[in-house]
């Protein structure tokens, strides 16, 4: 039987398992949380991620090795990648889709080479740089920390030079990145798999709604030709250029008809969960397709798609059951402010479907 080893044991590693098990594969993840909910429905390694012994636990007798999150230690992908092949444990992507997807500079400097839309930005890692930072962006702008940031975290708005400092000091004074604040019209992103040939497949481009800096709310719906043809360019430069294996995403905003790159994530994305049940192959199988090197499977949209998620409240099942069409992803996840603890598809639905589920879907996300 195919063993997965899959780095974090968050909601994505549970998911893939879960599109796995159709495959027949099965999946060990690791985690320093015992209670990692992917632990649920897989064998759970608890340790810590550059922990040798850990990582030698997690690929032993696999026969591939991904990751659910970008924040993996260097120690651990460098670890990975010259134990695993010897052992015939690839770590895909590899390293270098982490290296770059890590931190916010080297990001918006990979798409800036790659041809890609960017707004101004600034490296802000030393007090020197607060001045030259300021003058380059302007303002508003927005204060990012280079690594760790999620969901809005490690990040904050500036309205002038002045407030830089504070903002930096109430952060704790990481490495940032100043950037321009975007009045978009719109958020889009685009998911897509890249396989060991090369071969490359792009799910339908999807509108997000983001609230207090989480995704709350995707569809697919018909998108501009210019804007699906941009985001489709740039995402095949984007992998190509990392020699990417799996699914990748990345996150626009839409300003003037043109597509600003706001960051990548080098893995299975939040707003590629309405693919479970609206497209022909869903983003979990198809990564999985592509780091055991099988064909991929065909991405078309099966019809417009929503997605919800639900935050920090523990949902109303019953509730949101008794709506017909909606599919409830629920991750085995205890009830916390802020946290994704799971989401609700719809396809072709009507209007009158998508809000019940939205009300319901908000009132759980007040909680
Ligand atoms: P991020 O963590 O960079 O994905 O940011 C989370 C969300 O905050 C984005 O999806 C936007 O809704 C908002 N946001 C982040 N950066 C900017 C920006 N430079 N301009 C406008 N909105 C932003």
């Amino acid at each position: 039987m195919t063993l997965i080893a899959v780095l974090g044991g968050g909601q994505l590693g549970r998911m893939l398992a879960v599109a796995g098990h159709s495959l027949g594969f099965r999946f060990r993840f690791l985690d320093p949380d015992p209670w990692a909910c992917a632990g649920q429905i897989g064998e759970l390694v608890v340790g810590g991620y550059d922990d040798p012994t850990a990582l030698r636990r997690l690929i032993d007798g696999a026969a591939a090795v991904t990751y659910e999150f970008e924040n993996v230690p260097a120690r651990a992908a460098a670890w990975l990648e010259s134990n695993g092949p010897a052992a015939g444990v690839p770590l895909s992507p590899s390293s270098r889709s982490l290296e770059v997807a890590q931190d916010r500079l080297l990001e918006k400097q990979f798409f800036q080479e790659h041809q890609i839309g960017v707004q101004a930005f600034a490296d802000l890692s030393r007090p020197e740089d607060v001045a030259i930072a300021a003058d380059t962006v302007g303002f508003p702008a927005m204060l990012k920390s280079r690594r760790f940031g999620y969901d809005g975290k490690g990040q904050c708005r500036v309205d002038s030079a002045l407030e830089i400092d504070p903002a930096w000091q109430s952060m704790g004074r990481p490495p940032c990145i100043l950037e321009a604040f975007v009045p978009f019209e719109r958020e889009v992103s685009i998911v897509a798999v890249r396989g060991r040939d090369g071969a490359i497949r792009c799910w339908p481009v999807t509108r997000n709604v983001h609230r207090k800096g989480i995704l709350w709310r995707s569809d697919v719906v018909a998108e501009d030709d210019a804007i699906i043809r941009a985001a489709q360019r740039a995402i095949d430069r984007v992998m190509t250029g990392l020699g990417h294996v799996g699914v990748l995403a990345i996150e626009f905003f839409v300003r003037d008809g043109s597509l600003i790159a706001n960051e990548m994530a080098p893995r299975v994305h939040n707003s590629g969960h309405w693919t479970m049940n609206g497209a022909a192959t869903c983003q979990f199988e198809n990564h999985l397709r592509a780091i055991t090197g099988l064909p991929l499977g065909a991405v078309e949209a099966l019809g417009p798609a929503t997605m919800f998620n639900l935050i920090g409240g523990r949902p109303d099942l019953e509730e949101l059951l008794g709506v017909p069409g909606a599919r409830v992803h629920l991750y085995g996840k205890e009830p916390r402010a802020g946290r994704k603890l799971g989401h609700v598809n719809l396809l072709n639905a009507e209007p009158s479907t998508i809000a019940r589920v939205e009300a319901i879907c908000a009132r759980t996300n007040a909680a």
